[in-house]
């Protein structure tokens, strides 16, 4: 049976579960009742639980045969903090916590396909269900890599999705190679000499000295990066002064930037130091830069994306996957897991218009509950066609 249609059979019960993770929504490495909650429904389905990897993160274990190759797939538990502008019954009822960006949904789906894959045990090998925390910027992926989850649950491939608001329930999108982008946050603290503000000439003018070095920044993609390439530098704080009528001593700028491939990373970071460095020197400033990676960029293995697109192709047909999809310069930090094995991270369409059209981490967004069958049947399929049984 096709998996989405037999994981549909427990929509409402699936649905329930999802409302009532976005009621109570817990922020990295806080993820304690959903924890929880995952473990005790895992382990009703005779799935062995391992907790407190990467401080809240908890991987299940399910073997099924004699084979002794294993698969990951993953699911993000945390929640943001933001408050939320939905009405509905379900919605968060902790004051400055969100679920904004669906890990409710994701978590859910990884259930689907646990009891699934524990129901109906149609693979030969052990699948590793690994449930991470604080996907939002706090590193909860580097943390479970760093406590050694791949040591101690070896996989021969890992498997993560997103839902996508603006794609139709029902269809994926995936592509080989990068996907997603690295991050990395800056702050740059310019030390010039503050005084009057009518007497320019007394000072070193920690502002001006600023000024340049923001437009100098927007030059490193334009004239560094290749143009076959791409980046993003945006320099989004800039901090200075107190008065109409004095010139700071110091200037603090921040920002973030964005990559598809470590190469390009490391070469934006050497430009920003050299910009830096040498337009403060001729002003007569010093500038400090720290400089911050923050996630690696999402790369999809050929044959891993080839596997996972098939398996939802033989489930929606092959129109309703975009093999092809556009990278996106958002980021994910399932790329630290990816980047110690081999795998693929699919984009699941959340719906469009009022049925999960709304942007994540938007104070309006809600996970689209039609799309728990496709996130769990495409994760319950992967398993199955990557661990598939010898026929005898
Ligand atoms: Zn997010
Ligand atoms: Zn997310």
């Amino acid at each position: 049976m096709n998996p989405i249609e037999h994981i549909r059979r427990w929509q409402e019960e699936l649905t329930g579960w999802r409302r009532d993770f976005h009621a109570h929504p817990e922020t990295g490495f806080e993820e304690v009742r959903t924890g929880a909650l995952v473990a005790e429904r895992l382990e009703s389905w005779g799935i062995e639980v391992h907790r407190g990897i990467g401080r809240t993160g908890l991987v299940g274990v399910l073997r099924s045969g004699n084979g002794d190759r294993a698969v990951g797939l993953r699911a993000d538990m945390d929640a943001l903090d933001m408050p939320e502008a939905n009405g509905f019954a379900h919605r968060s009822t902790v004051p400055g916590k969100m679920h904004g960006c669906g890990h409710d949904g994701h978590t859910t789906m990884l259930l689907g396909a646990a009891r699934y894959l524990a129901e109906t045990k149609n693979f030969n090998g052990t699948v590793h269900f690994i449930f991470q925390p604080a996907e939002e910027g706090q590193g909860g992926a580097r943390a479970m890599v760093e406590e050694g989850l791949f040591r101690r649950f070896p996989c021969n491939a890992v498997y993560g999705l997103h839902n996508r608001p603006g794609m139709p329930v029902g269809q994926y999108g995936i592509r080989e190679g990068a996907m997603m982008a690295g991050c990395a946050f800056f702050d740059l603290l310019i030390q010039g000499k503050g005084g009057h503000g009518a007497r320019p000439e007394s000072t070193v003018d920690p502002v001006v000295c600023g000024a340049a070095i923001v437009s100098a920044f927007q030059s490193i993609i334009g004239r560094n990066v290749a143009p076959n390439d791409t980046g993003v530098v945006s320099v989004t704080g800039f901090s200075a002064g107190t008065a109409y009528n004095v010139i700071p001593d110091q200037v603090s700028l921040r920002g973030t930037v964005r990559a598809f491939k470590t190469e390009t990373m490391a070469l934006i970071e050497r430009r920003m130091h050299a910009l830096a460095a040498s337009i403060a020197e001729g002003f007569g400033a010093t500038a400090s830069l720290d400089f911050r990676e923050v996630t690696v960029p999402v790369v999809n293995g050929p044959e891993q994306t080839a596997k996972i697109a098939d398996a939802a192709a033989a489930m929606v047909g092959e129109a309703a996957v975009d093999r092809n999809r556009i990278p996106a310069m958002g980021s994910e930090d399932f790329s630290y897991m990816m980047a110690e094995v081999p795998g693929a991270y699919i984009l699941v369409g959340n719906g469009e218009g009022e049925a999960g059209g709304c942007e994540v981490h938007n104070p309006h967004y809600d996970f689209n509950d039609a799309a728990i069958p496709y996130g769990a049947g495409v994760l319950a399929a992967v398993v199955e066609r990557e661990l598939a049984r010898m026929e005898k």
